[in-house]
């Protein structure tokens, strides 16, 4: 299968869906991710000279599931460049993607949001679409829940590579995170999950069957000692 992840910001493939695209990858699926904007504004000294550290960071992120592609556009401003459209509908057409993941359209950044309600309307029904999690899972309800255990020190590296966004705030809130979302399946203490849902327009395709890793959701059956009461 074409994967391709369709992001915002230089870190945000390491930090929001690494542990997928890595399993994707290691059952031979072809990734490809896009960086929307340049980055440019996410730093204490913003412009041009960060938006090439930044891409330099991304290149070595990414650097062991794929090339990213750049289209430069500025950070921050998604939301009123009318040029955005053209150049992330061309880049669709190249990849001819089978799966889209992308950020959620309740982000909690004006960029995520404006991309992913763009990739929704430039995808239509040409193949799913995959939301990531928010950085904290604000305004995210899951529905899949994919056991990211054995690729988290890869994902830790990865965003650690990021060295201009002071990068380790984003490896402790994405470890809270990944475990939150693992805890929610009641797994086992030290397991990492990632959580995402569907677009739900594409019609009669059970989403499910392309996603690896899947983890088991057990129920919480706590049994008190002394009145045998389940909460
Ligand atoms: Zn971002």
């Amino acid at each position: 299968m074409n994967v391709l992840a369709v992001t915002a910001h230089p870190d945000d493939a390491e930090i929001f869906m690494y542990g997928l695209l890595s399993i994707f990858k290691k059952k031979q699926n072809n990734i490809d991710v896009i960086i929307a904007t340049d980055g440019s504004a996410g730093g204490a000294q913003k412009g041009q000279a960060l938006a090439k550290t930044r891409a330099n960071e991304s290149i070595k992120g990414l650097n062991k599931l794929t090339k990213p592609i750049f289209l430069n556009h500025p950070d921050g401003r998604l939301f009123d460049d009318a040029n955005i459209f053209d150049s992330l509908s061309d880049c669709v057409e190249k990849i001819n993607p089978d799966v889209v993941i992308t950020h959620s359209p309740y982000d909690y950044h004006t960029d995520h949001r404006t991309l992913s309600k763009l990739t929704v309307e430039i995808i239509d029904f040409r193949c799913p679409i995959l939301f990531c999690d928010t950085l904290m899972g604000l305004n995210f309800t899951p529905e899949f829940f994919i056991d990211v255990t054995s690729e988290f020190e890869e994902k830790r590296k990865a965003i650690l590579n990021h060295k201009s966004q002071n990068p380790t705030r984003f490896v402790n809130a994405i470890e809270i995170n990944n475990k939150f979302r693992a805890a929610q399946c009641n797994a086992p203490l030290g397991k990492y999950a990632e959580a995402y849902k569907t677009h739900k327009s594409f019609p009669y395709f059970n989403v499910s069957k392309i996603i690896p890793n899947l983890m088991t959701i057990k129920p919480f059956n706590v049994v008190y000692k002394n009145n045998n009461s389940l909460i």
